[in-house]
């Protein structure tokens, strides 16, 4: 496989502000925040897009959308956004499934 950040940061080998981890998902925040919370969401397991995901990965994508309602509630956050950049033109910079959680902040609507 290519090298991928993500796997990078998911095996400990890049280091990341951890905001949550179970066996199978992973959260760290963003490098770059684009809001007063940033968190990246991800399964440990490499898929490389929202739109590559496989009825195989059903149990998984609950999971981290679980993990994302914790998240926020241990983040105090009652009003937030998540997004799934899914491809280049979409704003998808790393080719690793990512849900951004933000949060902290007045969020626009449609987006840019
Ligand atoms: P995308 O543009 O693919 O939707 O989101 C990728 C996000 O990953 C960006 O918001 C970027 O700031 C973040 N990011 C890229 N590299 C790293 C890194 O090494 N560490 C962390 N914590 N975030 C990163
Ligand atoms: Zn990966």
């Amino acid at each position: 496989m290519e090298k991928c950040i993500f796997c990078d940061i998911a095996s400990g080998k890049i280091n990341a502000k951890t905001a949550y981890e179970d066996d199978d998902v992973l959260a760290f925040h963003d490098l770059n925040p684009q809001a007063p919370t940033h968190i990246l969401v991800i399964p440990k397991k490499h898929i490389p897009s929202f739109s590559e995901t496989k009825p195989q990965d059903a149990e998984l994508l609950g999971k981290i959308q679980l993990a994302i309602v914790k998240i926020a509630k241990e983040q105090n956050l009652t009003d937030y956004r998540i997004v799934a950049n899914n491809g280049r033109l979409a704003g998808q910079s790393v080719g690793h499934l990512h849900f951004h959680l933000l949060g902290g902040r007045r969020m626009m609507w449609p987006p840019g």
